[in-house]
């Protein structure tokens, strides 16, 4: 089991963590997720935002490439990806 879960944590006001990343960044798939919110409700920075399936996305000034989200969806929606990859490429 993950935790502890964090609902709606505060960001560092100024403090981008996006930056922290290095190596690798999640890419949402969108193909079968069934919106069980658990990435959402595991992302430390609280930088994952969705309700519909198939339409969440991360706000990659605030993630800091975990890959809680990636290793905790049960759908295997999410997948993490270089970091240099283009945004169109994931
Ligand atoms: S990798 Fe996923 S869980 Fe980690 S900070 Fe980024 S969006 Fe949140
Ligand atoms: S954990 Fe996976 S299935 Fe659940 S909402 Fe996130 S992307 Fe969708």
């Amino acid at each position: 089991m993950y935790g502890p879960l964090n609902v709606n944590p505060l960001k560092s006001k100024g403090g981008k963590t996006g930056s922290w990343r290095t190596l690798l960044r999640p890419h949402y798939l969108h193909k079968n997720c069934i919106a069980c919110r658990m990435c959402l409700m595991i992302c430390p920075e609280g930088c994952v935002q969705g309700k519909e399936k198939n339409a969440f996305t991360v706000d990659y000034n605030f993630c800091k490439g975990c890959g809680l989200c990636a290793d905790i969806c049960p759908k295997q929606d999410i997948e993490m990806v270089p970091e240099e990859a283009k945004e169109e490429e994931k």
